[in-house]
This record gives C-alpha cells, structure tokens and sequence, in this order.
C-alpha cells in the first residue's frame, strides 16, 4: 500500500493526502485509561483495576475493559460515561495519546516527497484545538514545515461526517487528492465517492458501533508498520 501511495504522489502536479487523527495516526487507548483512572480517584476497587489495566486493554469504549473484569452498577457506568465523554473530548487528557506505529515515518515520507498534508480530524476547535497542533508536533508529524493543514471541526456541535465532507471541498483546492486515511469506513466511502481516483485506504479494526462495510474500492491495513 505505502509504495502504492508513494508512486501516486510522485505522478501528481500538486498532490494532497489527507489523514484523520484519532484512530488512525494516534491511539488514544492511553487517553482512555487516564480519563478512567482520574475518575476512579475515591472509587477504591475500580482504582485497583485501574491501576491494573494498560493501554492495550482499550478499545472503542472506556468501560469495557471494566465491565470484562468486574460488575459496573447502573450509576457508577453513568457518571463514567458523563465523565469520560466530557475528558475524551477536551485537550485535558492529549498528552497521553501515542502515534500508531510506523504512522509518524509515514506521513513525514508522504510529506517528503512533495505531498500536501492535510490532518482531516473530528476534534472540536473550540475544545481540543490548541493542544492539537501542540502533541502532533511532539509526536513528529509535520506541522509547521509548509504544506501542511490541520483541519480541526469549528466547534462540537457540527456532526463529524458533515465536517468531514465540507472540509474535503476544502482539501481538493490544494491539488488532486490522491490518498485518504481513515478508521471509520463511512468517512472512507465517503472519501473513495468524492475521488474516485483516489486511493483510500481503511487503518485498523476501531471504528464506531453499527459502521457501515466498507466500500470493494477501499483498501484495508492493519497498521503502518
Ligand atoms: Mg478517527
């Protein structure tokens, strides 16, 4: 696939390649297990398991590597969640995100070899976008080098989806769109109709509950390692 792309970019006047962030560029399983472990203070037993658990043990949701080790009652699941969704989406907890193996080389070769990079991510503006720039940059990713865009959505209330498909209108101004990265294959369809010239490609297993298949034209990885 990487050759694949790398041969895309080098045929192209102005290429552009775009990559979401959460899920397919940066794990945020650490995330996850701060935000549980900050709200398990004053909860003994799930602090104890807290303290037990590590990145690898999350998936999509915060509470199911509780719930497959002990019984979660109604409430305290509850105000987990409340918790949780207000810390997920905030920049309180970045720090603790990890880049997915192989992926900060990656995009650094797409970059150098004349690519315009555009970071196409979900994450509010208003909440998570100053520390965005920040923990990209100290992962690696190129940034502030020039041909480079991170574009965040403007505030929480816009749908990811909408967000994503206004902003694609955006990225084809740059150049031709010859690649996409994406973890939720309802971006990835939508990315594979709107450049069907395209490559696009489907990174991991983690998406959101009730997705829908991927499009026969989208291209599935494990990973960038
Ligand atoms: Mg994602």
């Amino acid at each position: 696939m990487q050759d694949e792309v790398m041969r895309a970019i080098r045929s192209a006047r102005r290429p552009v390649v775009v990559f979401d962030v959460d899920s397919t560029l940066v794990s945020t399983a650490g995330r996850h297990l701060a935000i549980l472990r900050a709200f398990a203070e004053g909860r003994p037993a799930l602090r104890e398991l807290a303290a037990r658990l590590a990145p690898e043990d999350f998936g999509w949701t915060v509470d199911a590597p509780v719930r497959a080790r002990m019984d979660l009652d109604p409430e305290t699941a509850s105000a987990l969640q409340a918790f949780w969704a207000d810390a997920f989406f905030s920049d309180r907890f970045l720090a603790h995100d990890r880049p997915v193996p192989g992926a900060v080389d990656f995009v650094r070769r797409v970059h150098g070899a004349g690519a315009w990079v555009v970071y196409l991510t979900a994450r509010a503006a208003d909440r998570m976008g100053a520390r965005t720039a920040e923990t990209l940059v100290s992962m690696g990713f190129p940034v502030v080098e020039g041909r480079a865009t991170l574009h965040l959505k403007p505030s929480a209330d816009t749908s990811d989806h909408g967000h994503k498909a206004s902003a694609l209108a955006e990225a084809a101004w740059l150049g031709e769109v010859v690649a996409t990265f994406e973890n939720e294959p309802a971006n990835a369809n939508l990315f594979a109709r709107s450049f069907p010239e395209g490559l696009h490609v489907l990174v991991g297993s983690l998406c959101s509950p009730g997705a829908p298949d991927p499009d026969p034209t989208v291209l599935r990885v494990d990973g960038f390692a």
